[in-house]
């Protein structure tokens, strides 16, 4: 697990430095009374606690309140929720929006959780003004979402799915006087597949005098695409990226640790245990790991919150503010699951699956840091995997090597293989889990790095507490993409 001449504890290493200057250069200066904002808005952004400008904020607000097509990109955690909110809202309010002009302004995001997100902010942003506000997303109840609708909704927030839904089949939804549309996670929303509803829900809506902001994390080609159907003729691109060096926030203190499979799990019960007072995301590659980790961790007296894909959605949306109102804790999740969530104030996220590229990487690690605030990451990896690396490197990502001396880490391994051996419920979700990680494994898009035939089973197994790892039908030849919706999961494979 560690090299010999590496003695250093991950706790101690990780020691937080603050950098004053960068830290001013990352969060503006100006103030957002200097914007020419009503009254009802920066009692909004007041009570809020917001005084000075993210630079994503100050570069875009400005235009967009002067009614200008904006693509704009920044690091997750730099603030771009508000960055479209503010002019949204303003919007609305000169325009003097009733609930019988219907939808005003609609705001896409690419999941449920962050769908949901951006509707709080939106309720506090909205706190004293009178225009009204509403969501909608897969797994709520339909009824309800129309009656709301039919009452008039000014600002709206929904993912693609549900939204074209309603644009299809709701009556009552009155969206011909929409003025704007702003598209949040615009690189997420094309990777997750939503181009065909993307393109669609754009023809429904009206487009000569409708305003449209994109905001993304990442410039890729997909969101030109989106852009270039989605925006008028010479809209702004503002990119704060290229200013800063790095690619992720520099309040964020980030570590990698080489790990044997067989360890894996034995590193992960220690650093939780020792970790109980802090708040701490665990990523893993499949619903399925999710879920047999939670119930060993929760078996074990190490408590545990879990969010994945096969979760029902009013779970989801409690469990997810329960962690964000926890003041400490541990949840376990897949990709999507946590995907833009703003979880306030964590202090460690921890790669326990690797993700699938530098990009799933750089979405982990912004859960936390987020808007200057500091935070630490580990990334476990296998030796054979160390060539991601290298992509994180041009990737601009910094990252330190961490070590775990081998004497620090619980030697749990028999109890647990004990514990398997009696409980059968407990046998059977890590008999799941295991599978998964391999066929996740085995449809990884960086091949090379995560090669499913570097693996040693019996090791891997040993981490999901097997002494004798089950038997898995797989493809390990790899043909088919990993499925990247919702759970990470990849379908069980048809027999032949
Ligand atoms: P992004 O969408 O770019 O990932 P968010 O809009 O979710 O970022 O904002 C990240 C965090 O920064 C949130 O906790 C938010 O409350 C905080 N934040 C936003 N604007 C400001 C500001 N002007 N000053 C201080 N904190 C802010
Ligand atoms: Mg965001």
């Amino acid at each position: 697990m560690a090299s010999d001449s590496k003695t250093e504890d991950a706790s101690t290493r990780t020691s937080l430095t603050v950098h004053a200057k960068e830290h001013a250069e990352e969060h503006g200066r100006v103030p957002f009374s200097t914007l020419d904002l009503s009254e009802k808005t920066i009692k909004g952004i007041e009570d809020m606690g917001f005084e000075t400008m993210t630079r994503i904020q100050e570069r875009t607000i400005p235009p967009l309140l002067a009614g200008k097509d904006v693509l704009g990109a920044a690091k997750t955690g730099s603030g771009k929720t508000l960055a479209f909110l503010i002019p949204s809202v303003e919007l609305l309010y000169k325009m003097k929006f009733l609930p019988r002009n219907g939808t005003g302004v609609i705001i896409i995001s690419p999941t449920r959780e962050l769908a949901l997100q951006i509707f709080s902010v939106a309720k506090e942003l909205m706190k004293h003004h009178s225009q009204t506000l509403g969501i909608l997303m897969g797994g709520a109840s339909r009824h309800a979402e129309t009656q709301k609708l039919e009452k008039g909704v000014n600002l709206l927030v929904a993912t693609p799915g549900r939204l074209l839904d309603h644009l299809n089949s709701t009556k009552g939804f009155v969206y011909h006087n929409l003025k704007a549309l702003v598209i949040d996670e615009a690189d997420r929303i094309m990777e997750i597949g939503f181009e065909r509803q993307m393109t669609q829900i754009i023809k429904f809506l009206p487009n000569e005098s409708r305003q449209s902001m994109l905001f993304s994390a990442t410039q890729t080609t997909q969101v030109t695409d989106l852009a270039r159907i989605s925006l008028r003729p010479n809209p702004m691109f503002i990119d704060v990226e290229q200013k800063s060096d790095a690619s992720t926030n520099i309040t964020l203190s980030q570590g990698y640790v080489v790990c044997p499979s067989d360890r894996r799990f034995l590193l992960l019960f220690t650093f939780l245990k020792k970790n109980m007072k802090k708040k701490i995301i665990v990523f893993f590659s499949t619903c399925r790991s999710v879920q047999y980790y939670a119930a060993l961790l929760n078996y074990i007296d190490i408590p545990v919150l879990e969010l994945h894909g096969s979760l029902k959605q009013a779970k989801r949306t409690s469990t997810f503010f329960e962690f964000t109102n926890a003041s400490h804790g541990t949840l376990l999740s897949t990709d999507v699951a946590a995907r833009g969530l703003d979880i306030p104030a964590v202090d460690w996220i921890i790669q326990f699956d690797p993700p699938d590229d530098h990009k799933a990487y750089i979405h982990r690690v912004g859960r936390t840091a987020r808007a200057g605030k500091s935070g630490n990451s580990l990334l476990f990896l296998l030796e054979s995997e160390l060539g991601f690396l290298r992509f994180l490197r041009d990737a601009r990502v910094p990252l330190n090597e961490f070590t775990f001396p081998p004497e620090r880490i619980a030697n749990v391994q028999s109890q647990l293989e004990k514990l398997l051996k009696e409980n059968f419920h407990l046998y059977d979700a890590a008999k799941k889990a295991y599978q998964s990680y391999l066929r996740a494994y085995s449809t990884a898009t960086l091949k090379k790095v995560f090669d499913v035939h570097q693996l040693d089973l019996t090791k891997v197994g040993r981490a999901f507490g097997f002494s004798v790892p089950p038997a898995v039908d797989i493809d390990f030849g790899g043909k088919r993409k990993r499925e990247k919706d919702d759970d990470g999961a990849v379908p069980a494979r048809k027999k032949k």
